[in-house]
């Protein structure tokens, strides 16, 4: 399909920051100021308004002299409009974020963009390459913000995302899994007692799940402040999971429309109502062994029923995992090898489960019919 050539956006080679040359532009850039039409600076390469460019944003070497950089992709629309940010693998292994940001870049209306979308599919290169949540020294990114130019190794790299891209922006998306070992259902995390005013960005992403949970300190998103932040969780690390990216794709997508910054969509008007958690509570191993789990993800309990078994495999002594409340299976742990007192079922909660199971029913009407049929 050729594009309107009026808005369409022209594809610049980046031209990346010498070796070894980190140049960062400070947090000068005020939001005010990013969504004017003026060319967006990140790094030393300066995006003109209709230009979509590739930045390298140069990062602290290997002791091998490998030298590290950050991807960093900028759509820069003629338009004037919000400027968003999405990110993904600020924990090094959590892939799914990563194929999200790949599809969102294909999405050819992006030709057609107010605003300005600043995607970075790959914030923790480090662990990324070594395949762990950490960075080398150890250091979890996602407790490091905002970090600082002269900190530790995870509060530079903090730093560095803080100041060429969150300060830049006015919106913005994080994209995680569950941690290795454990799986999520799609859910989006904001913290409405601070930020009353982010329900309707949260509604209109469309998870089955919005779970209202305080931040915590170190975190992007406590980091960010007023700005408006969505935390996407969903699927497992290192592994792919489509229903969670489809629905991730999907969701950032719906946020652009909704704030104006992509062209409205016909087919895209049957959006349902995602459900509001209050509360979460972890259900703990009772004893140490083999785990046989009887509630699939997304399951609904109710209070007391049985959610596990946990069996000795040197012995004779098997105990059940019951449910000390009613809610939504939100996060499971999916190896069956587990220690007594570790953490085995999230489950959001809930006083009644009808309004949970209708969200999740109309979800999985919407995600896995879908899949089932284009895999025909
Ligand atoms: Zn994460």
């Amino acid at each position: 399909m050729k594009e309107d050539e009026t808005d369409a956006i022209s594809k610049t080679a980046g031209t990346a920051p010498a070796e070894g040359q980190n140049s960062k532009t400070g947090r000068s850039g005020s939001r005010a100021a990013a969504v004017a039409r003026d060319p967006i600076v990140i790094g030393d390469v300066s995006i003109e308004p209709g230009q979509r460019c590739y930045v390298d944003l140069p990062l602290p070497p290997l002791y091998t002299h490998t030298s590290v950089a950050m991807p960093v992709h900028v759509i820069h629309g003629k338009q004037p409009g919000p400027v968003l940010f999405v990110t993904a693998a600020i924990h090094g292994d959590e892939i799914n974020g990563i194929e999200i940001i790949r599809r969102l870049l294909a999405t050819r209306s992006l030709s057609r963009i107010a605003g300005t979308l600043i995607a970075v599919p790959v914030v923790n290169v480090y662990g990324f390459v070594s395949q762990s949540r950490y960075l080398p020294d150890r250091r979890d990114l996602n407790r490091s913000f905002p970090g600082s130019e002269q900190g530790s190794m995870a509060a530079r790299l903090a730093d560095t995302l803080m100041s060429e891209i969150v300060a830049k922006c006015t919106h913005g998306i994080d994209l995680h899994t569950a941690a290795e070992g454990r799986a999520n259902l799609p859910q989006i995390r904001v913290d409405l007692d601070a930020h009353p005013d982010l329900l309707e960005l949260a509604e209109a992403f469309a998870p089955p799940i919005l779970l209202d949970s305080h931040t915590r300190d170190g975190t992007l998103r406590s980091a960010a402040g007023k700005l408006p932040l969505l935390l996407y969780e969903a699927g497992e690390a290192l592994r792919f999971d489509e229903l969670a990216i489809r629905a991730g794709l999907k969701g950032v997508l719906r946020v652009m429309r909704h704030l104006n910054m992509l062209p409205a969509s016909k087919s895209d008007e049957k959006k349902s109502k995602p459900w509001l958690a209050n509360n979460s509570v972890w259900m703990r191993a009772p004893q140490s062994g083999i785990l046989r789990s009887r509630i699939p993800l997304g399951g609904i309990v109710e209070e007391g029923v049985v959610l596990g078994y946990i069996s000795d495999p040197f012995g004779e002594a098997e105990q059940a995992v019951v449910s000390d409340v009613s809610g939504v299976l939100i996060g499971i742990t999916k190896l069956p090898l587990v220690h007594e007192g570790e953490a085995l079922y999230h489950v959001a909660t809930t006083a009644s489960t009808k309004s949970a199971a209708r969200a999740v029913d109309e979800f999985r009407l919407e995600y896995e019919q879908p899949l089932i049929k284009r895999l025909k």
